[in-house]
């Protein structure tokens, strides 16, 4: 059974039953879905069980090559047979230890820009567009993100092991009213833009990689999301080991300069890729009557461009400011580093909240956090 290793080996879930099932031949992973989950207690449905094959199935369809491999679905016992994907690591892990993927930002971009392409309405005739709608309705999971990522923080008390002065500071972001209206903004898109099949939950936990591979695990917070949730969602990890970066110890400072800088690029490749994948998806398979509608697919853009930022924004906030395991963080075990790092962490939080509206490519946001970490070290 997974769960009972080290964070490193068997990742960081804790709601589902995970068993490892090994033949000379064979190595599958099988997931199972109780009533009850299995770190809290708290109930929830077993048919997310289902809903979870179901999107995976859909995603194995578009982009199977970041999708493990699908043995069957045992409906009575609420049981996802797949391919064990451990010959890979959990990404945020192997960041952790400073690790470069290469071809992570590219494959990322091109995983998230295609799933959400081939299930919009641009592509999906109206009647199955709508029948994803109804089929991931997902209710009782997407209560969880909406309530607790914009707003109550998963019901963790403010962040006091890094002392008071931090409890202020964190404090005084979260009850700042034009913050909460931000996030609040954002909760609206999230809650009502049914563009495309999101994964509800792409960290970098579920994302597994290798130099050359890549592979999307845990979809059972997919429902019909808006369009860049995932990308903005997934910077926001990045942007949380880019500030680790900042102040983690490392061999030599040329070291860290390289790790930083490769953290922003794949930051600016996801994007790129995301965009570059989606018109390239847009211009081949888009029916017939957004052909040309350019103009439209432009202003898809400027949203995606202003909100993604806005989802790292909220992400990376309530990790910082709650009191809540956060690996990335606890990896620097100097509390004064480790403080340091998640307040330069609140700060690019707190002006991606702002700024995403003037931002037009990726470069703007890159810049923003430069920005920010130059002002923070003048103040050191
Ligand atoms: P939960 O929904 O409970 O968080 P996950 O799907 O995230 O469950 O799985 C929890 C952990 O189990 C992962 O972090 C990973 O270590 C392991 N795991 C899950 N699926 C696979 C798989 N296909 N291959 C290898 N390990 C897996
Ligand atoms: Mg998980």
């Amino acid at each position: 059974m997974i769960g009972e290793g080290t964070e490193e080996e068997d990742g960081d879930g804790y709601v589902n039953y995970i068993f490892r099932v090994r033949t000379e031949k064979e190595a599958y992973a099988l997931k199972q879905g109780l009533a009850l989950s299995r770190c809290s207690g708290t109930p929830m449905g077993v048919y997310r069980n289902k809903l979870e094959y179901d999107s995976m199935r859909i995603r194995y369809a578009i982009v199977p090559e970041y999708t493990p491999f699908l043995k069957f679905h045992d409906d009575e016992n609420h049981i996802i047979v797949m391919e064990d994907v451990s010959y890979l690591g959990i990404s945020r892990y192997e960041f952790n230890k400073n690790k470069i993927f290469p071809d992570y930002g590219r494959q990322c971009g091109e995983c998230m820009a295609k799933t959400e392409f081939y299930t919009s309405e641009y592509y999906l005739g109206r009647d199955e567009y709508r029948k994803l709608q109804t089929k991931f309705e997902n209710t009782e999971l997407r209560r969880i993100m909406e309530d607790n990522i914009f707003m109550d923080m998963f019901g963790c008390e403010i962040e006091r092991k890094l002392g008071a002065g931090f409890e202020d500071f964190c404090r005084q972001i979260t009850t700042d009213n034009r913050y909460v209206t931000e996030r609040m903004k954002l909760r609206r898109s999230f809650i009502s833009h049914a563009d495309a099949l999101i994964h509800g939950d792409l960290h970098t936990s579920n994302i597994f990689a290798s130099e050359d591979g890549m592979k999307v695990i845990d979809m059972e917070f997919s429902f019909m999301g808006p369009f860049g949730y995932d990308l903005g969602y997934l910077t926001g990890n990045l942007l949380s080991q880019y500030c680790a970066a900042c102040f983690k110890p490392f061999s030599s400072e040329s070291e860290r300069r390289e790790y930083k800088a490769y953290l922003l690029a794949t930051i600016k490749s996801m994007f790129r890729t995301y965009f570059q994948t989606f018109t390239e998806c847009w211009n081949q398979d888009a029916k017939q009557r957004y052909q040309g509608q350019d103009g439209l697919r432009r202003s898809i853009f400027d949203e995606i461009m202003r909100d993604a930022p806005g989802y790292a924004s909220a992400v990376n906030w309530f990790r910082c400011a709650a009191e809540i395991d956060y690996p990335d963080f606890d990896v620097i075990k100097d509390l004064h580093d480790r403080k340091l790092a998640q307040t330069l962490s609140l700060l690019i939080d707190w002006q991606l909240a702002f700024q995403r509206y003037q931002f037009t490519s990726v470069d703007d946001l890159i810049d923003t956090v430069l920005f920010v970490e130059e002002n923070y070290r003048k103040r050191l």
